[in-house]
């Protein structure tokens, strides 16, 4: 098919040119003397993204389903006791992965639109007298539904309660992209995959330990080896890895660094939210469907779940929109396949790209049979885009 395909699954999300090229090089020694002029940096640039001065934050070359298991197996024993909730079927996998670990998982099933029950959270925690619970698994973002934790809410939940668990946060569709505050916010780990906010193909994972949790590495018993920061600590501050990294891509994310900082982590908060924002508008008052997210104080800037109607069946949307205009939408994951579509509105992108998948999804729900009416839903996002356009810094 001629012309680019459009793509807006929330991951992988599409690479910037300067970034492609950053990666397009020869293979290098990865243990010349030169090689650390490369990877010391970005650990320390990484922590300017995590926003953390105090933890540290490991490169691994794996995905964020793996940052769940390095996040656990480095601080916590067998039979150790996690409380968490699931709503949504990223929540739900790492429930499974912490229960495959040998973890005793606590959780709480909430019906996916919505997120973390700050009332129950306090009221769990303060019932744990004798400090069961060693850790808190919560998955910030919950890529399968568009809904947002308040992790600010939940740190100051663990501090009203005075509960010495670890706070660890599924940061993979947030970190890079919506507001996530390591230090300020309290969280003990914290982990990311590169195919998201990262804007790099998938394969890395970036996974930030606080002080507390890096101690906490020295009394956990899970097995681990592959994935044991002891080995990273061992190499890292020379600027080397325990084993192989994939070096193409440590120049990619060099570039990526450049790319976040330069723009400024505050503005790129901000330009995810507006684009969002448009996004939302198309779907609630243009095409007057609903998202999947049941409040606004749920809704996510990186990515929207949009609820076909009763009688349609979401994946013929994504399969014409796939085939007939080349627009790769996000399908609706286990409980929600068929009810919704998803577009991911996080990494590269800017009002006119959005504003082809808005476009091109209208174009399939007509084709489908669902009554949007033609050009409802751009027409929203464009006059609220227009309207918000000096928000933009000046240049
Ligand atoms: C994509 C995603 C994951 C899984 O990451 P992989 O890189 O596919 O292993 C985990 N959690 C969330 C919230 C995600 O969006």
């Amino acid at each position: 098919m001629a012309g680019r395909n459009h793509l807006y699954v929330p991951g992988p999300t599409n690479v910037p040119d300067s970034v492609l090229s950053a990666m397009h090089l020869p293979m290098e020694d990865h243990r010349s003397p030169e090689f650390p002029k490369l990877v010391q940096p970005l650990f320390e640039d990484l922590k300017r993204v995590f926003r953390t001065t105090t933890g540290r934050v490991f490169i691994f070359p794996a995905t964020g389903t793996a940052g769940w298991e390095i996040a656990m197996v480095n601080t916590l024993s067998p039979g150790d006791k996690v409380l968490s909730y699931r709503f949504g079927h990223f929540s739900h996998l790492w429930i499974q992965s912490a229960k495959r670990l040998g973890l005793e998982v606590e959780y709480y099933e909430v019906p996916w639109g919505q997120g973390v029950p700050l009332d129950h959270l306090a009221e769990r925690l303060r019932r744990d007298q004798n400090r069961q619970i060693k850790a808190l698994l919560i998955c910030h973002n919950e890529t399968s539904t568009g809904v947002t934790n308040d992790l600010k809410a939940i740190r100051q939940i663990l501090d009203e309660t005075e509960h010495p668990a670890l706070f660890m946060i599924d940061g993979v569709s947030s970190i890079g992209s919506l507001e996530f505050r390591m230090d300020e916010w309290g969280v003990d780990v914290a982990l990311t995959g590169s195919q998201k906010g990262f804007m790099l193909p998938a394969g890395g994972a970036y996974v930030g330990f606080s002080p507390k949790a890096l101690a906490a590495r020295h009394s956990a018993k899970l097995p681990r080896s592959f994935f044991s920061i002891d080995d990273q600590i061992a190499h890292n501050d020379a600027g080397y890895f325990p084993y192989t990294p994939n070096t193409a891509m440590l120049h990619g994310l060099r570039q990526v660094l450049n790319l976040l900082l330069a723009e400024g982590m505050d503005q790129v908060y901000a330009r995810h939210r507006r684009l969002a924002e448009g996004v939302r508008r198309a779907v609630l008052d243009g095409w007057g469907m609903r998202l999947c997210a049941q409040d606004p104080k749920w809704y996510s800037d990186t990515v929207s779940a949009i609820v076909v109607p009763e009688g349609f069946d979401a994946r013929d949307v994504i399969r014409i929109a796939y085939y007939r205009y080349n627009l790769s939408l996000g399908s609706g994951l286990s409980e929600l396949a068929g009810k919704v579509f998803r577009i991911g509105h996080l990494g590269d992108v800017n009002e006119l790209m959005l504003a082809s998948a808005i476009v091109g999804a209208e174009m399939a729900m007509r084709d489908v049979g669902i009554p949007v009416q033609p050009g409802s839903g751009i027409a929203a996002a464009m006059e609220y885009w227009r309207a918000t356009a000096s928000e933009a810094p000046e240049r």
